[in-house]
């Protein structure tokens, strides 16, 4: 039997319901999104990579400029973009991130960069955009004009599986809008917004930052599977219900697992999501 292949996309999840978002513009992003992951899905199908998947998919997400990261970021409270970004290797479980970065066109791609040619996993602000000069990367040239993006989604995710038995996942965001200048969330921090380890799952998270790092959210998935040894999915409701919601917290995930089943948990009224699992089927929504 062929290996099996799978992953999944979000962009972002919120209050985002049938009422205030347009019915054109939720054709569109669904769209782009199942194109995301056609995309990714036929790279993995040819023998690429999770990590290689991950980070093409994000980075498109990136270039679309209508989700927040990459070109379609929001705002600080100075009316900067700070982008935050991150990407983990289950294999070995490397990872990458950068966070308030300005500068940098694809902060993914920059994440990628620090975990294969530093030996750090986070560098932050003026010196992250800087090593994007220094490894050649495409700068963002549109910081001295308001933005111009009609209609922002949220922060951008993906997680997959490859043929070789590996899983990767990576996010991406602007934050939250109007955040305090130098404010990190949880996308850049392993374990919290973000998180792969093969024989486990691959995470990506959306939703107010703050709580997903005070929930160690991402990797408490991770451990409930290891140490508890429960099913993926009654993992990922206990963490949200036990550990999230306890405290407040409001978002989503999106998780891969190794055999290939696509996962899609939130206690927002919609998330932006789009997969394709190990049996070849295609799942795209937004609202519950
Ligand atoms: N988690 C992101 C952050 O707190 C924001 C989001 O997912 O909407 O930076």
């Amino acid at each position: 039997m062929a290996q099996p292949i799978a992953i999944a996309v979000h962009g972002g999840a919120g209050d985002i319901r049938p009422t205030n978002l347009p019915a054109d513009k939720a054709r569109q992003v669904e769209a782009y999104l199942r194109e995301v992951v056609e995309e990714g899905y036929r790279l993995l199908a040819e023998g690429r990579t999770a990590l290689e998947v991950v980070e093409i998919a994000v980075r498109r997400l990136e270039d679309a400029g209508y989700f927040n990261a990459g070109r379609g970021a929001v705002r600080n409270a100075r009316g900067e973009v700070e982008l935050d970004a991150a990407i983990m290797d289950g294999h070995t479980r490397r990872a990458g991130a950068v966070a308030a970065v300005r500068r940098t066109a694809n902060p993914i791609t920059l994440a990628r960069h620090v975990m294969e040619r530093t030996p750090h996993v986070l560098i932050v602000g003026p010196a992250g955009d800087s090593l994007a000069e220094v490894w050649q990367l495409p700068l963002r040239n549109d910081l001295s004009t308001p933005s111009e993006v009609p209609w922002t989604y949220g922060t951008v995710g993906a997680v997959a599986l490859d043929r070789y038995g590996h899983l990767a996942a990576a996010t991406s965001t602007g934050g939250i809008d109007k955040k305090a200048p130098g404010r990190v969330g949880d996308t850049p921090i392993i374990g919290a917004g973000t998180y792969a380890e093969d024989d486990l799952l691959a995470v990506s998270a959306t939703g107010r930052g703050e709580y997903f790092i005070r929930s160690v959210l991402a990797y408490d998935i991770a451990a409930r599977v290891r140490y508890g040894k429960i099913p993926l999915p009654s993992a990922i409701q206990q963490v949200f219900a036990e550990r999230l919601e306890a405290i407040g917290g409001e978002g989503g995930v999106i998780v891969v697992s190794p055999r290939g089943e696509v996962f899609f948990h939130f206690n927002t009224p919609g998330m932006y999501r789009a997969g394709k699992d190990a049996q070849g089927n295609l799942s795209v929504g937004i609202f519950r």
